[in-house]
């Protein structure tokens, strides 16, 4: 089974982006207009797809329960193998046996070399085209820079006394230090093999039924998080004031490609058609779940795709993680 998602969501006050330097990171966006032309920004706030992948990662670690993950994972520190130059080098079978992190999310190990292809994938998190926004501040993502302080309650001799610093020290100290933080309204999609979960493609080798359909479960909870933004940097400061507006879940018995991103307009329906036809030329059974607080779309059965409204936000993982356990998958 393979899993598509795509989430639509307002985010206030967040620094999710900030990967390494105190500047907010822009990129270049495209957007196709209503009239056929395009409009291009050479700078929108965006979040990269390897910081949602690496909170997705954390989720299931989180999430993880009675399911193996080695003690890098548990500590957070994936993806990446030490090397195992001396004795014998574990196979991917081995590897993936013992933690679910290399499993879903692949790994690297440099020597000897062996590789894993990820069988969870993030787009980039980019802002959607916003005419009142673009209009208001000629950005997709209008950000300021706030100025913080980190708050010693005084700084004077006796507290600098107290503290065993000298004067100059507690002032630098409490200097201001900027941080740069955006709005706007923003979308990624994601894909989901669930299929090859518990298989080492280079072995050719399942590990033992019972912790593929853990992990598997442990997979599609980990994106529940995620649909509030809560999938970057700063968010012990700067939990973004999320506003959930669309959460599109796709669940096919064959490979799909990825959903159309929510930055495309009418990607509701045009995911609906895609999947339509990639079900008929595919001879697959594709069931796509939407949840929308903007719009009621046209449920409907036709050939062997269908469209299901659902009631709340996170109901189509509800409704995926349920089918699959009623055939035994999860
Ligand atoms: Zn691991």
């Amino acid at each position: 089974m393979y899993v598509g998602v795509a989430v639509k969501v307002l985010l206030n006050m967040h620094d999710l982006n900030n990967e390494r330097a105190e500047e907010i990171r822009r990129v270049p966006v495209i957007y196709r207009g209503k009239d056929g032309g395009w409009t291009v920004f050479e700078e929108a706030v965006a979040v990269s797809g390897l910081m949602i992948k690496r909170w997705h990662f954390a989720n299931m670690v989180e999430l993880g329960g009675e399911v193996c993950f080695c003690d890098l994972c548990k500590n957070l520190e994936a993806i990446r193998i030490p090397s195992e130059k001396s004795g014998k080098a574990r196979s991917e079978f081995e590897i993936i046996k013992d933690c679910a992190g290399e499993d879903v999310h692949g790994f690297l190990r440099a020597n000897p070399v062996l590789r894993r292809e990820s069988m969870v994938k993030f787009s980039w998190m980019l802002p959607l085209f916003n005419d009142e926004v673009v209009e208001a501040f000629g950005l997709p993502t209008p950000f300021r820079v706030v100025q913080h302080t980190r708050n010693i309650r005084e700084i004077t001799e006796n507290a600098a006394k107290r503290m065993n610093v000298d004067l100059d020290e507690l002032r630098r100290w409490q200097m201001p230090y900027p941080r740069s933080y955006a709005a706007g309204v923003y979308g990624f999609v994601s894909l989901l093999d669930l299929k090859h979960i518990g298989y080492s493609f280079t072995d050719k080798k399942e590990i033992n039924e019972k912790e593929r359909r853990e992990r598997r479960k442990v997979a599609l909870q980990a994106y529940i998080p995620l649909v509030t933004g809560s999938c970057g940097a700063s968010l012990a400061r700067a939990l973004p004031v999320a506003d959930v507006l669309e959460v599109v879940t796709v669940l096919s018995d064959k490979v799909i490609p990825a959903p159309i991103h929510p930055i495309y307009s009418e990607y509701v329906e045009e995911n609906a058609r895609l999947y339509h036809s990639v079900s008929k030329a595919m001879r697959s059974n594709v069931t796509m779940y939407v949840w929308s607080k903007e719009k009621r779309y046209s449920e409907g059965k036709s050939d062997s795709f269908e469209l299901k409204m659902v009631e709340k936000a996170a109901d189509g993982f509800s409704e995926i993680i349920g089918l699959l356990e009623r055939v035994g998958e999860v």
